[in-house]
């Protein structure tokens, strides 16, 4: 496989090699916790599973291949991986971070790191000027979710890498809602990319995982260390579920996004929808922003519905192909009711901030035949009345 392949081609063969000593085509899954030394230190290259696993190199580096990076690190969540960026900082530091940023990660910087001596400061990054003012000597991260969960806002990551370039901070890029598939935050001048791979890079609603992805040789020998130091990995068998999603981001991704497209066709004929948030939707600079630096929009799609709570619960209990359930990105549609369930943590004046009302609904589009997912919803609403 050489650099210059296609995005498919790198997602089924990357990290890929015939097993040495049976030919098995598929690495096997190396379940173990320890290895056989010849004499004290003396190794094959692998003495504790903590530190080295076989399944976990090949999926580590299929996934660093499909960011077109050098390196990544697998944990055993995305929040794992949150906290080993987070592990990176000294007392004193200063963090930007996007005001709608995951509200796990928003409420692990809050509750958990502030006391640290380290100091968040949660802004509005939809103008690339308005970061630049809150710049400061001290700040050593930029925390960027985009799209960002639920409204669907683009953060310009090359505008902002200009601002990281000329300081100490590093750029960080969570990219679990775009994947590889549809943006290379790296490729934008980004320091290091984030995944929750719980979602679309696993794909099928059956693990917990967070990934970082990076370039950089320093960068990635002290991610290694903490790794191995303290110790959040994902077990073999996670690491082979992984490697077996990668081979089929790219279609799943194309169908995600085909099938998205048509829900916001259908969405923006019906009566009953007030809004609809999808990248670039916003604005005419949001629409640029998206374009620019995204090939495609994926599965997720929020909307306000008109009418009280009363009127989205049973629009949500109504659905039968969609699973009123958290999280995103498997292969089965779920819708999700932000207020009470995934946000639920968001302070409630942030929540009113960013337009997270009790009439938003957020649907993670699954691959599943567009026809029935549509008439999905026409039923559901049907059922409301007018
Ligand atoms: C789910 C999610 C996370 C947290 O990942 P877990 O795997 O749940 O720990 C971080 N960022 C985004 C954008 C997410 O959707």
């Amino acid at each position: 496989m050489t650099k210059d392949m296609g995005f498919a081609t790198v997602c089924v063969h990357a990290g890929m090699q015939a097993e040495e000593v049976t030919g098995a085509v598929i690495p096997p899954i190396f379940q173990t916790s320890t290895y056989m030394q010849q004499e004290p230190g003396v190794h094959a290259g692998y003495d504790y599973s903590r530190a080295d696993n076989p399944t976990r190199e090949h999926y580590e580096t299929a996934l660093a291949a499909a960011e077109g990076a050098e390196y990544a690190l697998s944990f055993a969540s995305g929040l794992c991986a949150v906290q080993a960026l987070v592990h990176q900082l000294e007392p004193g530091s200063h963090v930007l971070v996007c005001d709608d940023v995951y509200g796990g990660t928003g409420r692990l910087f809050r509750e958990l790191y502030q006391k640290y001596g380290i100091e968040f400061q949660f802004v509005d990054m939809s103008s690339v000027e308005q970061v630049a003012k809150w710049m400061r000597p001290n700040t050593r991260m930029v925390w960027v979710e985009t799209p960002t969960n639920p409204t669907l806002k683009v953060v310009d990551i090359a505008g902002i890498a200009e601002l990281t370039a000329v300081g100490s901070a590093l750029l960080v890029v969570d990219n679990t809602f775009a994947t590889p598939c549809f943006q290379r935050p790296l490729s934008c001048g980004a320091d290091i990319v984030l995944h929750s791979t719980t979602k679309y890079i696993g794909g099928h609603s059956d693990l917990i995982g967070g990934a970082v992805v990076m370039s950089d040789a320093n960068l990635f020998e002290r991610l290694k260390f903490y790794q191995f130091a303290a110790g959040g990995v994902p077990s073999p068998f996670e690491c082979f579920l992984l490697l077996r999603s990668l081979k089929t981001l790219d279609v799943r991704m194309q169908r995600h996004a085909e099938n998205a497209e048509q829900v916001v066709q259908f969405l923006a004929r019906r009566p009953e929808v007030d809004q609809i948030f999808f990248p670039g939707s916003v604005n005419e600079s949001q629409h640029e922003v998206m374009k620019r630096q995204m090939s495609g929009t994926s599965g997720m799609i929020s909307f306000n519905l008109k009418g009280d709570y009363a009127k989205v619960k049973k629009f949500l209990q109504s659905l039968e192909v969609f699973t009123l359930a958290e999280s995103l990105g498997g292969v089965e549609s779920l819708v999700n009711h932000p207020a009470k369930m995934t946000h639920a943590s968001v302070p409630p004046a942030l929540r009113e901030k960013l337009g997270i009302t009790s009439q938003m609904v957020r649907l993670s589009v699954g691959i599943e035949s567009s026809v029935d997912i549509l008439a999905d919803l026409e039923q559901a609403f049907d059922r409301l009345g007018t």
